[in-house]
């Protein structure tokens, strides 16, 4: 670090700064987490120099012998973990691992039945904007509006409709363990793949906190970096006889060189992830959620579908009548960093929107437990019930900054590391 603050101190003061602002507040984004130092080396590593177009043993360039360990070691830790015949660890991203899976299992033009991304799905399920909703033909299945849980039902009729080729599940903002035996069954009876995108919560199929869907999907997609707590990056498993078609649909169909400081961190994640210390983390971050809803609930905030199995929970912030946008808001300036978000049926605009989103992993890495998830909710429904306009809420949020500062002091992210 001392070459970058040298060579170019703004950058350098860049990374000072939102080191202090991860530091300095609480981070209850769900898809975010904070990643060992281990995986920081592995990622500000010279790896990054490498092209490695092709996979190991089989590349396009010479001098590979080094890459192709690291990414032998990355694909073998994540079958391993998962239990599944095959990992691509390659993938840039969830979006592009998503990208991929559909390049091998559909064509372009071909119905695909996901979630709706009002209801939870991710812009890859089918959205207008991104490709999954440009080049296929995407159909949206919802939750109920009594249980706010998946409609089951549903999801059955439009799949007898609309003959998917592809049916996906897993979602971006939905509290609730999901019946993957159900869409298996689905994908049965009218033909179709089932793809997983379980880039929420791999790292908590990873630390055997909440069921897996390996043994039901024809492809899991996910991410890295959440609750995995590994690099920002993408990875697919799949079953042996779709390998292939796999592989070449991340290379070189969508992606040319892999990142392959990008893959050796994600070998270092894996590896940890593994770890019985990993387990009780990801236990510990289901519980953490589990706690922190049932403060907001106390605290007049209705957790969409009643509660929580997992790492986060959606917060229908209506009687109180704040929206999602000031609640994030006023929560950033309690030092407080958690999203607005959509609820299911939502009647305001995604931008005004109705709730908020709130996430434990990485409250959860800091060591924090079910004490300060009920501090946490405390202080989130002063933030939100705060209006800044007025004297006594703007002094509210400078006593909910304080308070969390003091939080914060006594859980501190990467304590006594260089990084
Ligand atoms: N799939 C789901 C369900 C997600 O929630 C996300 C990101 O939030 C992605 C895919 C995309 O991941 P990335 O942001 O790495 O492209």
């Amino acid at each position: 670090f001392s070459a970058l603050r040298r060579e170019d101190p703004e950058i350098a003061e860049v990374i000072l700064g939102e080191l202090d602002r991860q530091r300095g507040g609480l981070q209850l984004i769900a898809s975010e987490n904070f990643t060992s130092p281990a995986v920081l080396a592995a990622l500000g590593s010279t790896l990054t120099n490498k092209y490695a177009e092709g996979y190991p043993g089989r590349r396009y360039y010479g001098g590979c012998a080094e890459v192709d360990r690291a990414e032998e070691l990355a694909v073998e830790r994540a079958r391993e973990l998962f239990g599944a015949d095959h990992a691509n660890v390659q993938p840039h991203s969830g979006a592009s691992a998503n990208m991929a899976a559909y390049a091998a299992l559909v064509q372009p033009g071909d119905p695909v039945l996901a979630m709706d991304l009002p209801h939870g799905g991710h812009l890859t399920h089918g959205s207008k904007v991104n490709f999954s909703g440009k080049w296929f033909h995407p159909i949206g299945y919802r939750v109920r509006h009594d249980t706010e849980l998946i409609d089951y039902d549903e999801v059955r009729d439009l799949a007898l409709a609309h003959r998917p080729k592809l049916i996906v599940c897993g979602a971006t903002a939905y509290p609730r363990l999901i019946d993957f035996k159900a869409f298996r069954d689905i994908a049965d009876e009218v033909g179709a793949y089932l793809m997983v995108d379980a880039a929420h919560f791999i790292g908590l199929v990873a630390g055997r906190a909440v069921p897996s869907p390996v043994p039901y999907a024809d492809v899991v997609s996910c991410t890295t970096h959440k609750v995995l707590r590994g690099p920002r990056g993408g990875m697919i498993l799949c079953r042996e006889s779709l390998a292939a078609r796999i592989d070449k649909a991340v290379f070189p169909f969508t992606q040319g060189g892999p990142l392959m400081h990008a893959v050796a961190a994600k070998a270092v994640a894996l590896r940890e992830a593994s770890l019985p210390d990993y387990q009780t983390y990801a236990q510990q971050v289901v519980r953490n959620s589990q706690a922190l809803t049932s403060g907001l609930a106390a605290e007049g905030m209705r957790p969409v579908s009643g509660g929580t199995d997992t790492h986060l929970a959606l917060v229908d912030l209506r009687d109180l009548g704040v929206s999602g946008r000031d609640a994030e808001e006023r929560c950033d300036r309690g030092r407080i960093t958690l999203n607005k978000n959509a609820i299911p049926f939502d009647p305001e605009k995604p931008m005004t929107a109705s709730g908020i989103r709130v996430g434990t992993p990485s409250v959860t890495t800091q060591g924090m437990r079910e004490g300060e998830m009920r501090q946490i909710a405390g202080l989130i429904a002063a933030a939100v019930r705060a209006d800044p306009a007025t004297v006594a809420g703007a002094g509210t949020l400078r006593d909910t900054a304080d308070e969390v500062s003091a939080l914060v002091r006594r859980f501190p992210a990467y304590a006594g590391e260089g990084v």
